[in-house]
């Protein structure tokens, strides 16, 4: 059957933007290319290519509204906040169309009472933030929150290492504050774990972590969809985890099977996912 004009209209206009390359995080399974380099100015995107993307989006914005629900506009890196300022130049541009929306993809370390004031002057529901946090602190620090090549710190070098580790504890915390501040502003967010072998084993109880900062939702990243068809134990333990956390959500915190199709994003896929996970 030939798709109509309304069906198209169920579907959302959506567009990555990169912001900025850099990154102020060097996660260990980043495929980045700057990350844990110094930061250079030049990997920001331009106000030349800023204006290029506002003005296609004013040009054509009545004609993609024929076809479409509304536009998405996703701020993405690198780490987009580390250009806040160009990030806010295009959303003061495209926040007076009316059907547009922004998503900003944050690895949260720069998630502070400053940002929150900054987008004070935008409608609340005009935009949302999707962090990209594994689970609780010991997978965090494991992986995602190195900021120098662990490589160029000696081992037996103890004032460094102490450094290091309090350094990452440092970020940590300030990323949970973060997402604090958002969760008391009543902004809305959700987060996007990379699900990996190492981090398959506690899957349960880092999802539940995750789950008691009041996330509007959880996404499953691609990374888990690759690594799950490359390893079938961690698949198990990944597909384990989940229906664990599932189980959680309907028995201790009340959840539908809808609600929590609804809690990942992906409400049109219903039944491919109770037959993923057998109901
Ligand atoms: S926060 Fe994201 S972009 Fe930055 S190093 Fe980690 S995975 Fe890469």
């Amino acid at each position: 059957m030939n798709r109509t004009r309304e069906d198209d209209k169920r579907d959302d206009f959506r567009i990555q933007i990169i912001v900025d390359s850099n990154c102020n995080l060097a996660c260990e399974y980043c495929v980045l290319l700057y990350r844990n380099e110094p930061y250079k100015e030049e990997r920001a995107i331009s106000y030349q290519t800023m204006d290029a993307y506002i003005g296609f989006f004013q040009e054509n914005y009545d004609d993609i509204l024929k076809y479409y629900r509304k536009i998405v506009v996703t701020f993405f890196g690198g780490e987009p906040l580390l250009a806040k300022e160009r990030m806010l130049y295009m959303m003061d541009k495209l926040s007076v169309l009316d059907s547009i929306e922004f998503v900003i993809h944050t690895n949260g370390v720069l998630i502070n009472a400053s940002l929150i004031e900054d987008m004070k002057k935008y409608p609340k529901e005009k935009y949302s933030f999707i962090i990209s946090i594994d689970g609780d602190k010991d997978i965090m620090m494991r992986y995602r929150l190195r900021t120098m090549p662990v490589e160029s710190i000696k081992l037996d070098d103890k004032e460094a290492m102490l450094k290091y580790t309090l350094n990452r504890e440092r970020l940590f915390y300030k990323i949970i504050l973060g997402i604090k501040l958002l969760h008391e502003s009543g902004i809305t967010f959700l987060f996007s774990p990379s699900i990996m072998k190492p981090s398959s084993k506690n899957l349960l109880s880092d999802l539940k972590y995750l789950y008691e900062l009041h996330p509007h939702g959880i996404i499953i990243n691609p990374v888990t969809a690759i690594y799950a068809k490359r390893e079938s134990e961690s698949t198990k333990e990944i597909v384990k985890g989940f229906k664990m956390f599932f189980d959680f959500l309907m028995k201790e915190k009340g959840l539908t099977f809808d609600d929590i199709i609804l809690f990942f994003g992906l409400p049109r896929k219903i039944s491919k996912y109770k037959d993923f996970l057998k109901f």
